[in-house]
């Protein structure tokens, strides 16, 4: 067997005592774990990585990422950091030029706090004074909201309907279950494009440490996406995959049970979104917005539908996840979740977790729920937040702290592309709790570097069924190990970068 070493190293295991020396891998396992001398004495110099003292951390887990958004992205056009709806306008006319006749314009990202002239949505008429000949669907970073112009709208009218609470025929505003109904039907490029588009992606996320992601929009185009790439050379990613609703029975029918599938992709189970983003008020919150009349948002699902999808996921043996953002929607998912039996054997997890309650929590905890958190969300939505919920709810929103006090699981997610999937970012944030104006946000939730760490290795690693194989440094496990540029510590996360990527005991990236 091949063996080689890192030695040198400031090993930080996550699982265990943080150590100066270094570590053997063979056969894609982690074979050793010891001093410099002990590896150097059983392995030949040519075999032996010297680290230069720099610190040595298991792979990073994203449990919550949407890659085939980030593929898209690469595809689509990029309106994040817009700072005007002028330079909005500027940059789709841009795109026009390019477009074939019929080919849909796809824009993604805009965000209406960041701009500086007028901060409300771009409309549809003045869309379609820079395009008006294609289709165009300019989508807000949330995912949430999007904007469509006149062509798009003509040939969208036998889903569109002027009842529809989620349309506006006036501004073209289109929201939530209805926006992806109308992102599935825009035709895809074609394979061999997204394919390509996927191994870049993957590539940038090796550049970032990440070393097993957990995509949470599963449809039939992302896992075929995934194992072409899987197939089509040898490519050491691994990515977890919850389907959306409209493939529970597929997944039923099949027989699929959580982890089905391959080394690289994997079917986990169902992802419900229940509720919306804070950003475009349709959270779904128990008491009204502050800031918007007598709003409390959209609930996707009443609590017996909920219940319908997760007994049935369950019986099936798969495992259920729900996009939970507001406190109303929380309540709902975990009294549904508690009329089920035997559910906590499969790991139910609630995604984002972002306004919640002391009851909530208890309930949460009681029943074995995952919180699946994305801390850099603290970064961007801290500034604005108050202004949305007022400050009685402020003690539970984004309260990790008050999660892990309650023994409940946290694992660390990006939304990536709604925010940066870069894990060291994620780690910052839940350390500090600065957001973008330099202020710290309820410091009291504030986590340690070591319960951070854990969010983005072995956490998320439960999170996925995976502990026992992957997200800490263990003797036995799979040699999955990011190097960082300098030493780990609570000062200097901002400034530290991934230098090494190994999975599987390949190294996949490096810089060093
Ligand atoms: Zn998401």
């Amino acid at each position: 067997m091949k063996r080689t070493a890192f030695v040198n190293a400031d090993v930080f295991p996550v699982v265990g005592e943080r150590y100066k020396g270094g570590v053997i891998v063979g056969d894609g396992r982690i074979l050793y774990m010891g001093s410099n001398d002990s590896i150097r004495a059983m392995l030949s110099e040519d075999d032996v990585i010297d680290l230069g003292g720099k610190t040595l951390l298991p792979g990073f887990i994203d449990s919550h990422i949407h890659p085939f958004g980030l593929i898209m992205q690469t595809l689509n056009l990029d309106l994040t950091d817009i700072r005007s709806l002028s330079e909005l306008m500027d940059i789709v006319e841009d795109r026009v030029r390019k477009l074939e006749p019929g080919e849909w314009l796809v824009g993604r990202g805009w965000d209406d706090t960041l701009f500086g002239d007028k901060k409300r949505f771009p409309e549809r008429d003045e869309i379609d004074r820079v395009v008006s000949e294609n289709p165009a669907i300019l989508v807000r970073t949330c995912g949430h909201v999007g904007v469509l112009n006149t062509k798009a709208i003509g040939l969208l009218s036998d889903v569109l309907d002027e009842k529809d609470e989620n349309f506006d025929l006036q501004t073209g505003l289109v929201k939530e279950n209805l926006l992806e109904r109308i992102i599935d039907m825009i035709p895809l490029p074609p394979y061999t494009k997204l394919v390509d588009a996927a191994e870049h992606v993957f590539r940038n996320m090796f550049k970032l440490g990440l070393t097993t992601v957990v995509d949470m929009g599963g449809k039939d185009a992302n896992l075929r996406v995934y194992q072409r790439l899987a197939a089509r050379q040898h490519f050491p990613f691994r990515v977890r995959v919850y389907m959306m609703p409209e493939h529970l029975s597929d997944m039923i029918n099949l027989g699929v049970e959580h982890r089905f599938g391959s080394s690289e992709v994997k079917i986990m189970g169902l992802k419900v979104l229940m509720d919306g983003s804070l950003g475009a008020r349709t959270a779904y919150l128990a008491m009204p917005y502050a800031d918007n009349g007598g709003n409390k948002g959209i609930l996707n699902y009443s609590e017996q539908e909920l219940l319908d999808m997760v007994k049935r996921a369950n019986e099936a043996g798969l495992q259920v996840v729900a996009h939970v953002i507001g406190d109303g929607a929380a309540f709902v998912t975990v009294s549904a979740f508690g009329k089920v039996d035997g559910i906590q054997y499969l790991r139910p997890r609630l995604e984002h977790c972002q306004i919640l309650s002391k009851e909530i929590v208890d309930r949460m905890a009681q029943l074995g729920v995952i919180a699946s958190v994305q801390p850099v969300f603290v970064f961007y939505d801290a500034p604005w937040v108050v202004e949305r919920i007022g400050e009685e709810r402020l003690g539970y929103a984004y309260a990790w702290k008050k999660l892990k006090d309650a023994g409940i699981v946290v694992s660390g997610g990006s939304d990536a592309p709604v925010c940066s999937c870069n894990p060291l970012k994620g780690i910052w944030s839940a350390v500090t709790r600065v957001d973008r104006n330099g202020n710290v946000f309820t410091p009291k939730e504030r986590l340690s570097l070591l319960e951070s760490v854990k969010m983005f290795t072995i956490d998320a690693a439960y999170s996925i069924f995976e502990e026992s194989d992957i997200g800490s440094i263990e003797v036995g496990k799979k040699a999955d190990m990011v190097a960082l540029s300098g030493k780990l510590d609570e000062n200097n996360l901002d400034r530290l970068q991934v230098i090494l990527t190994m999975v599987d005991g390949e190294i996949v990236f490096s810089s060093f």
